[in-house]
């Protein structure tokens, strides 16, 4: 595997991969078998397969987890080695943000409620470290998570209107086996929040049945936040969507999706299951 860490490494990096396409995973590390998943879809799109690592400071918000968010580098190259990544492309934040660094992308549509609610700038730092990886790395594809919904539509809807050239790639997520799905802040979780953890999957099965047997959405989704509340979460929200638009639904529909924000002490849960 080739680690570049500057602009010229990746150029070299990119030219003596030869001209095979290449499918991305973009990461900010401390990874996990969610992210071996990602490697492993990355590995059926394309001839090569990389990988960047880049804890990006633009899309935690003031007070955010950015200092605490867990960093293991060393442990990182190793799995990334194992896993057969063609390249692994670390960038430090003088390379993504250069000296009069003035330009971002500002996503709408799917990027305005939800997250980009409750964590504004989120998605504009979000989707602009996409985009500078993927004129970095100029990849065929990228492969991201539906563990992060509402991201993978973001990242869909700016490849296609900006005309990046990036087929976009998403991955189902990747769960433990009491549900919960796998996350890098999820070692950020004391024993007791880790046990209550996994109500939030189980919840949005409840509410996905509930709606199954006909029950009225914001009726369903408000029972769901109440067992959240019960069971010791903080809830951002609990809300029945269109999985393309992120338009919330007052019914059932294709392409509907269940999608939810919960906090347990200081550490933030996302979830999200296809209705
Ligand atoms: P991050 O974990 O924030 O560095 O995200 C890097 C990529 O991994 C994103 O595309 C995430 O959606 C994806 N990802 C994180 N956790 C999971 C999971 N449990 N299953 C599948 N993909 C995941």
């Amino acid at each position: 595997m080739i680690v570049a860490r500057s602009l010229a490494q990746l150029r070299e990096a990119r030219q003596s991969l030869g001209g095979l396409p290449v499918a991305l995973v973009p990461t900010m590390g401390a990874l996990h078998r969610g992210h071996l998943a990602l490697l492993a879809r990355a590995r059926e799109a394309a001839g090569t397969v990389a990988a960047s690592i880049f804890v990006n400071p633009t899309q935690f918000n003031a007070g955010e987890d950015f200092a605490r968010y867990p960093r293991d580098e060393a442990a990182d190259l190793a799995m990334l080695r194992q896993a057969g990544c063609d390249l692994a492309w670390v960038p430090d934040a003088a390379t993504m943000y250069p000296p009069g660094d003035a330009t971002a992308v500002e996503p709408g549509g799917p990027a305005e409620a939800w997250e980009g609610e409750h964590r504004p700038g989120h998605f504009r730092g979000m989707a602009t470290v996409v985009a500078k990886l993927f004129g970095q790395v100029r990849p065929h594809a990228a492969v991201f998570g539906e563990k992060d919904w509402q991201q993978l539509q973001v990242v869909r809807r700016m490849a296609a209107d900006l005309h990046l050239g990036v087929d976009v790639v998403g991955l189902p997520t990747v769960r433990e086996a009491d549900g919960l799905a796998l996350s890098s802040r999820n070692r950020l979780l004391s024993p007791g929040e880790r046990r209550t953890a996994p109500a939030l999957h189980r919840t949005l099965l409840d509410v996905a049945a509930a709606l199954g047997d006909g029950r009225e959405p914001g009726d369903a989704c408000a029972s769901g936040s109440r067992a959240l509340a019960d069971a010791g979460f903080g809830i951002d929200y609990l809300a029945l969507i269109d999985g393309e638009t992120l338009r919330p639904l007052s019914r059932v529909q294709d392409g509907a999706r269940l999608i939810a924000a919960a906090r347990l002490g200081s550490v933030r849960l996302l979830d999200n299951i296809g209705v």
